[in-house]
């Protein structure tokens, strides 16, 4: 039985291993568990509590074809493995957030990452941390993208680390008060800039390092060298393209998440 055991356990973690992956952000309550549900079995089942990472591994539809396998029959066997993928899910709450940055960094071919956001709650509501959807989202991307951009920027080779295309997956679009997209990547932006704004303020007052030089070292702002409007367009410059498409997991008509199966299947 050890031989066989050994076996499979070698043949799971090599298919681990070698599977695209994705990985899925977001703060908590966007809809993370139920998308995960659905790529996963079909319908958004029952949300557990998130407090694990949890991963599935996710077949394609057909009619969302990986760029890769483009050219091949439907009929040719290795068609169904070419659509194969992992997507990491990871809870967004913000004592939990060490998993996702940890996780970036180490993941075994990353394809992407696909950072959902509730598209009917980007209202500064009252303007408190606590009722304010905007902010939180715009922190967290804020905090993810950072860590994308040193990545890069503290990368040893001349070439820079390889590209990790980035999905802004706009949710609950399904919804009366959801924004629309071109009002959802604006906002996410002015948003991000203010954050950036709030943090560099941060490190000037609480002086760290105090010398010029040594302030210099500390700050790495996000995008473009931090001056003026945060764009993110910008993030290309450190091999990060952006898209922002918005859908619904749930609810009917609308948007549904064929653009977003399309986004997976280009980057595998
Ligand atoms: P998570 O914290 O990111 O894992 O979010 P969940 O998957 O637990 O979803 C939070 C809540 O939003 C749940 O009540 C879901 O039923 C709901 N939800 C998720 N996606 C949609 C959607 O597309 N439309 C609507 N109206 N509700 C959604």
């Amino acid at each position: 039985a050890l031989p066989l055991l050994v076996h499979s356990y070698l043949y799971r973690a090599r298919t681990f291993a070698t599977l695209p992956t994705f990985l899925l952000l977001g703060p908590s309550g966007a809809g993370k568990t139920s998308l995960l549900c659905l790529f996963d079995n079909g319908k958004p089942s029952e949300t557990r509590i998130s407090q694990t990472p949890l991963s599935a591994t996710i077949t394609l539809p057909s009619n969302a074809t990986a760029r890769s396998s483009k050219y091949r029959s439907e009929n040719d066997p290795s068609m169904k493995k070419n659509r194969q993928f992992q997507l990491v899910d990871i809870p967004g709450h913000g004592k939990l957030r060490h998993f996702t940055l940890e996780h970036i960094t180490k993941l075994q071919n990353l394809k992407g990452i696909i950072f959902l956001v509730d598209t009917a709650d980007l209202s500064t509501g009252s303007g408190a941390q606590s009722d304010n959807g905007l902010l939180e989202a715009a922190e967290y991307l804020h905090d993810v993208l950072l860590v994308l951009q040193k990545r890069y920027t503290s990368a040893k080779t001349s070439k820079g680390p390889k590209e990790i295309p980035f999905l802004i997956a706009g949710n609950k679009q399904d919804l009366f008060t959801a924004l629309p997209t071109p009002l959802v990547k604006a906002a996410l932006e002015a948003e991000i800039s203010k954050v950036r704004e709030t943090k560099s303020k941060g490190l000037l007052d609480s002086g760290i390092g105090m010398g010029e030089d040594a302030v210099e070292e500390e700050r790495e702002w996000l995008g473009d060298g931090g001056e003026g409007k945060f764009q993110f367009k910008q993030m290309e410059e450190v091999n990060v393209p952006i898209e922002v498409i918005c859908g619904n997991v749930l609810g009917d008509g609308t948007n549904g998440v064929e653009k977003w199966w399309q986004w997976i299947g280009d980057q595998m």
